[in-house]
C-alpha cells in the first residue's frame, strides 16, 4: 500500500473530529475502522419498526463545553432531551441520582423530613455531595442515609458493573456517586443536552462528508499500513502488540427486546441495582420520540472484556492497570508522529463531549507541530 499522509484509526466520534479538521485545513485524510459501520460505540440506526436503537447502548449528549457544542450543531440539529433514570429500589421506581424527592418517596415523612432539614443545613439547597463525604459525617441520621444508599443502590450495581465489591474498585468509581441535595430530577444538568434529530450516524456521516476524507470500513490496522502521521483511537495495548500485557476492560451484551405495545417502562431507562443479572433496561423511543406501535428496548448484561470474543467497554482504571498503561506511553514517546486519544487510545472513560474536547486538542497539537 502507498504511503498516505494522515491515517486515522478508528472511525468513533473522535477519529471523525480530527478527520474533519484535517480535511478542512486542506489535509487528505485516510481512515480505516475494523467495524462494518462508522460511528465506533455511538452508532445508532432506525430499526424495522421505526425506532432509532443505539447499538452499544444509550447515549446523550450533554455538556457545559461550548466550542464542542458548536463544532457537533455544525454537522445536526438537536432534540431537546433531559435524562431521567429510574431505580428499582425497596419494591419501586425512584429517581436516581438519588435526591430530596427520592429520599421523600423510600422514607416515612417522619425521617425524611428531617434528613432533608440536615442535608440542607450541612451541604446547602442544590448542591451534589459524593457519598464517599456522606458516609465521613459525624450525624447519625446522615450516615444512616449514606448506608441506605450504599447498600440498596451501590453495593449490588458495582458488583454487577464492575464484577467485584466497591472496596475492590477505584476510589474514583465510588466519588463518582452523588447524592443531590434537590429536587432537580434530571440525570445531567449541563447547558447543553440533546440527541442528535437524526442519529448519532447520521451526525457523523456529514461530518465524513467531505472531498480529502476516505472512509474504509471492515478494515483492521495492521503491519502493512504506510503512513506519515497516525492519529489512533483504538486500544494502546493493540498498536503496540500486547507488549506489557493486555489492558483490561468491562465490557456489555445487548440484549434487544421488541414488544407489540405502546411503552415498556415508564422513563428511557431503569437501573435495577439488586435482583436479575442485568443492570438496567433502557427503552429507546423515548429519545427522539419515536411514534410506532412497537417499542424497543435493552437489557445489559456486564462482564469481563476478553479480546476477539465482545468489545472494550469501561477501561478497569486502578493502580495495576493505570501503570500498565503508562509503561505504553513511555513507548509512546519513541514515536512522535502517531498521537493516541480517544477512549481507548487514552484508556479513560469519556463522555462524548470529553471525547471531543480531547479530539479537537489533538488537533490543535497537531497543527501547532506542523
Ligand atoms: C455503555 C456506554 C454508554 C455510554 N453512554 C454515554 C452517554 O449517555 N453520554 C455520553 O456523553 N457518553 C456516553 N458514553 C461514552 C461514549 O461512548 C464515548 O465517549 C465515545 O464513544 C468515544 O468515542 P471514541 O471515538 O473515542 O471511541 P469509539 O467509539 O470506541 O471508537 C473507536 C473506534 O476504533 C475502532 N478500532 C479500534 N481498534 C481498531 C483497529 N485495530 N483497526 C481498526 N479500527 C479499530 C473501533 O472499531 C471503534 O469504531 C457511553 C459509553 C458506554 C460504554
Amino acid at each position: 500500500m502507498a504511503e498516505v499522509k494522515n491515517l486515522i484509526v478508528g472511525c468513533g466520534l473522535s477519529g471523525a473530529i480530527v478527520a474533519r479538521n484535517l480535511a478542512d485545513d486542506g489535509q487528505e485524510v485516510f481512515i480505516i475502522d475494523k467495524k462494518e459501520h462508522i460511528g465506533g460505540n455511538i452508532y445508532d440506526y432506525r430499526n424495522e419498526h421505526g425506532i432509532m436503537v443505539h447499538k452499544y447502548g444509550p447515549h446523550i449528549f450533554h455538556t457545559n463545553n461550548k466550542v464542542v457544542w458548536d463544532f457537533l450543531t455544525r454537522f445536526t440539529e438537536w432534540q431537546p432531551y433531559f435524562h431521567k433514570v429510574l431505580v428499582f429500589m425497596d419494591g419501586q421506581f425512584v429517581p436516581l441520582p438519588f435526591n430530596l424527592n427520592t429520599l421523600h418517596c423510600v422514607f416515612p415523612k417522619s425521617i425524611s423530613g428531617k434528613i432533608e432539614i440536615k442535608l440542607i443545613e450541612k451541604f446547602g439547597f442544590n448542591k451534589k455531595v459524593p457519598i464517599l463525604e456522606l458516609v465521613k459525617t459525624e450525624d447519625k441520621d446522615l450516615r444512616f442515609l449514606s448506608q441506605y444508599i450504599y447498600e440498596n443502590i451501590f453495593f449490588e450495581y458495582t458488583k454487577k458493573q464492575w464484577g467485584v465489591a466497591p472496596d475492590e474498585t477505584d476510589n474514583s468509581v465510588l466519588a463518582r456517586v452523588p447524592v443531590c441535595v434537590g429536587c432537580d430530577d434530571r440525570y445531567f444538568q449541563d447547558k447543553y443536552q440533546g440527541v442528535p434529530m437524526n442519529g448519532y450516524t447520521a451526525m457523523l456521516q456529514k461530518m465524513l462528508d467531505h472531498k480529502n476524507i476516505k472512509v474504509h470500513l471492515n478494515t483492521k490496522f495492521d503491519g502493512t499500513f504506510k503512513y506519515k502521521n497516525l492519529f489512533w483511537t483504538g486500544s494502546v495495548d493493540e498498536f503496540f502488540g500486547y507488549k506489557f500485557g493486555e489492558l483490561p476492560y468491562r465490557s456489555i451484551r445487548f440484549d434487544f427486546k421488541t414488544f407489540c405495545r405502546d411503552k415498556f417502562q415508564i422513563s428511557a431507562t431503569v437501573n435495577y441495582p439488586t435482583n436479575y443479572d442485568f443492570t438496567r433496561i433502557t427503552e429507546y423511543k423515548y429519545f427522539l420520540n419515536d411514534k410506532s406501535e412497537n417499542t424497543t428496548i435493552s437489557y445489559e448484561y456486564p462482564s469481563d472484556f476478553e479480546n476477539g470474543k465482545n468489545d472494550r467497554q469501561y477501561p478497569i482504571v486502578n493502580d495495576s492497570n493505570t501503570a500498565i498503561y503508562a509503561k505504553y506511553m513511555e513507548l509512546a514517546k519513541e514515536n512522535p508522529n502517531v498521537y493516541f486519544f480517544g477512549r481507548l487510545g487514552d484508556y479513560k472513560y469519556y463522555d462524548m463531549w470529553a471525547a471531543a474536547a480531547r479530539a479537537l486538542e489533538v488537533y490543535e497539537k497537531f497543527i501547532k507541530k506542523q
